[in-house]
């Protein structure tokens, strides 16, 4: 694989990074040193109401505190969105993203005409109700026309993976009805563009990644293989996450943080400093992971 390998770690600056944050940094940042490649970092400030300043500088320096080190200056999404909208207007050009001008009360009732439920986790089903036009109203979001049929593809660490995204997602947000690009196409021009072949990112973005293929094949870009590792849960039971107010990762003490981050990964190491830790898990890391 060599040279054709590039990562990356991609955090939304919405706070600093928490321990479950580090254990996806840590293990994109190993598969990267294992397979000989190279290691980006882009900051995901794509979604701006929900940014806070200062957290990229934060995050950086928590990721210099555990030795893991950009090989390119991170690249930040809000200042890419000239990148997005080509990519939405190809798509839009070929057929294949439409606007909508549905809010979320017309989605509700579209959903309900049609007799379906509204889900009791997650985002609605959209309905196609803007599929054939918008009979002269204004539009508000553009969505992907979501191809029928199922989609399979393959997790390194969870194995075959299935999803009917026309089914359970429906058409989605490639651009939002406040102007701001939605994550799945910004993250997906971006992978396409910075040449990202593996993915290493936390389970709780799995259930993105079907999308996200469609989405790249729709831009005629390569799908990277995927790997989700595990996610660190509260003591509530809860995945940890920003929003439910994880503690920030306190990198004062980092064979701390790296050690127990090292311990959701399966990995035993044992150091004295941060460039000892690293190889050593590096190389316990190309034992697992470096032939799949
Ligand atoms: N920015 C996303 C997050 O922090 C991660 C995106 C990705 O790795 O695909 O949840």
């Amino acid at each position: 694989m060599g040279a054709t390998y590039i990562g990356r770690f991609s955090p939304s600056p919405t706070g600093p990074l928490h321990a479950g944050s580090l254990v996806a940094a840590l293990a994109s940042w190993l598969d990267v040193r294992a397979h000989g490649g190279r290691w980006l970092v882009r900051i995901e400030d794509v979604d701006v109401p929900r940014c806070v300043p200062g957290a990229d500088q934060v995050i950086l320096q928590q990721l210099a505190d555990c030795g893991l080190l950009p090989d390119e200056p991170p690249l930040y999404q809000s200042q890419r969105s000239a990148l997005y909208q080509r990519a939405l207007d190809d798509l839009v050009a070929r057929g294949l993203a439409y606007p909508c001008a549905c809010s979320r009360k017309d989605i509700e009732a579209g959903l309900q005409r049609l007799g379906r439920s509204k889900p009791r986790h997650g985002e609605l089903v959209y309905p196609g109700t803007c599929r054939a036009g918008l009979h002269g109203q204004e539009p508000r979001a553009w969505r992907l026309r979501a191809p029928a049929g199922t989609l399979l593809w393959n997790d390194r660490r969870l194995g075959a993976q299935a999803q009917d995204v026309a089914a359970e997602v429906g058409d989605y947000v490639l651009k939002r009805a406040d102007g701001y690009f939605a994550y799945q196409l910004a993250v997906v021009a971006d992978d396409g563009v910075q040449g990202i072949t593996h993915i290493v990112r936390g389970e709780d973005l799995a259930d993105n990644t079907a999308r996200q293929i469609l989405l790249q094949r729709a831009l005629h870009l390569p799908t990277p293989a995927y790997l989700h590792t595990p996610l660190v849960l509260g003591a509530n039971g809860e995945k940890l996450s920003k929003q439910n107010g994880a503690q920030a990762l306190d990198t004062r003490e980092p064979l701390a943080a790296l050690n127990a981050a090292g311990a959701v990964l399966g990995l035993q190491v044992q150091a004295t400093t941060v460039g000892n830790w690293l190889a050593a898990a590096t190389a316990q890391w190309a034992a697992v992971w470096g032939a799949r």
